[in-house]
């Protein structure tokens, strides 16, 4: 079994043939970065640091990653526009920040369930995610031994590492949903902190006036978000309020002990695109709002969650009004889908959305696989969901401006220009993808491909600009 820092290693070693730009990974530490020292240096939270005007090494690491000085780096992690998931306990991480003004960044949700309940073959999925880049995981474990898995995890992976403590009650406590307590809920946030995760989805803008809300305005497709849905129907069984609204500042206690950051889930995302832009998701997205001035106040690191399924034409407006309403908060999206009708192909429904919501001020882009909607994703469905969202959110960081992010593309037009197909290959975002497509292609012309052989445009033009006869016949 590879290690999390040899896939790491591996990872950015491909990664690291585009150099010379802000990509560049050849010479960042990919080693575990250890925060123990930090604890000593008289603050809690990133953005405790941050506010105290303290350089911490992440902030360092980061900020070479994404080429900015870190003193503007520190300012946004003080402002709570970017956000740097961190536990004090995940001593394998390797650091990123999220905002809208860093580097479009990709999670990948995993994690053993029911029917796929085999630990190796979910951690060769995480593997395989680190080395094609995913920044962050979500360990959405609901079944099976989901301690043993986290630990694991928090143990040998260098990415960013996310939970739902939701799903992992009702595993823990093995009972039925109505019989866990109040304090059980929080129990099991507490526990997951410890473990040390980096971030974790909390259900708590769906408190008992937003669920009425619900109620009142029917939607197409209910309730969807599985946290949402467990928790809205936790407060339906029970009649108290969600103990995640309710005991929030409790939260805010853990998060700032471990630097836990907040990922304020959007239990009334819409699941379908009629229910886009509804009263429930807005209302839900103002308590969100509320809840991300309250964490601020104690130094508590937020991301804000958002769609779902969405028209084209209602993203760009959603992302404004999330970002005026969470006042500029890291914004997490899960899609967001654009159509209903592609089942199978819903990473490729979810990378267009994902790259005008990116390219509209999201920082954050949940992947989706071809496997959503019907299955868990194999290792094949992992991968091809990943590179979708790597290309969503790399079209996004063109058209924002990041720096570097164009330079990896006319890398590649030089490329194509030269017919060097090495180098091609190199710069791919699935190298291994395109090398096999023209390895079976099996081109007679050997500089050109087999779309034109010799009427191949990037060949004629360079041999007549070359004073060259071009010979289409011959
Ligand atoms: S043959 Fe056509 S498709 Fe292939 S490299 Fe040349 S111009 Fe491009």
């Amino acid at each position: 079994m590879r290690t999390g820092a040899d896939v790491f290693a591996r990872a950015h070693s491909r990664i690291g043939v585009f150099s010379g730009t802000a990509f560049l990974f050849a010479g960042l530490p990919c080693l575990p970065t250890k925060l123990k020292e930090d604890t000593s240096m008289g603050y809690t939270t990133q953005m405790d640091a941050a506010r105290r005007g303290i350089i911490t090494r992440q902030m360092e690491e980061i900020a070479a990653y994404e080429g900015m000085e870190v003193e503007q780096l520190r300012k946004l992690v003080a402002a709570g526009q970017v956000c740097i998931p961190a536990n004090k306990n995940h001593t394998c991480l390797k650091p990123y920040g999220i905002g809208s003004a860093l580097k479009t960044k990709i999670n990948v949700n995993l994690g053993t369930s029911r029917d796929c309940l085999d630990l190796d073959t979910e951690l060769s999925k995480v593997m395989r995610a680190v080395e094609l880049g995913a920044e962050a995981i979500m360990d959405l474990s609901s079944y099976g031994d989901t301690r043993t898995f986290r630990r694991r995890l928090t143990a040998e992976c260098p990415a960013i590492l996310g939970t739902v403590p939701i799903y992992d009650a009702l595993v823990y406590y093995n009972k039925p949903l109505r019989e866990i307590t109040s304090r059980e809920w929080i129990d099991v946030f507490r526990m997951h902190a410890k473990d040390g995760v980096d971030f974790m989805t909390i259900h708590c803008g769906i408190n008992r006036s937003t669920a009425q809300r619900f109620k009142n305005s029917k939607r197409l497709m209910n309730i969807v978000s599985r946290g949402g849905s467990l928790m809205f129907s936790w407060m339906e069984l029970t009649g108290e309020e969600n103990p995640f609204y309710e005991h929030y500042d409790e939260l805010l206690d853990i998060c700032r002990e471990y630097d836990v950051t907040l990922s304020l889930g959007d239990a009334c995302r819409p699941g379908c695109i009629e229910d886009a832009g509804d009263i429930s998701q807005i209302e839900e997205l103002v308590v969100l709002g509320e809840l991300t001035d309250r964490a601020w106040k104690r130094d508590v690191q937020v991301m804000i969650e958002g769609p779902g399924h969405m028209p084209l034409n209602q993203i760009q407006a959603n992302m404004e009004i999330q970002n005026t309403v969470c006042k500029g908060a890291p914004f997490y999206v899960l899609g967001p889908l654009v159509t209903d009708i592609a089942p199978g192909y819903d990473h490729i429904t979810g990378a267009i959305g994902g790259a005008i919501a990116a390219a509209s001020g999201a920082s954050f882009l949940c992947y989706v696989t071809p496997a959503e909607h019907l299955r868990l994703p194999t290792l094949e469905d992992v991968h091809e969901g990943i590179i979708a969202s790597k290309i969503a959110a790399h079209a996004a960081d063109i058209a924002k401006g990041i720096p570097g992010a164009a330079d990896w593309d006319r890398s590649m037009a030089q490329a194509r220009r030269e017919l060097d197909w090495d180098r091609q290959f190199e710069l791919a975002i699935d190298p291994e993808k395109a090398r096999r497509y023209r390895r079976e292609s099996n081109p007679a012309c050997s500089d050109s491909c087999t779309m034109c052989g010799k009427m191949c445009s990037v060949r004629n033009m360079n041999k007549v600009l070359a004073g060259q006869d071009v010979d289409i016949m011959e």
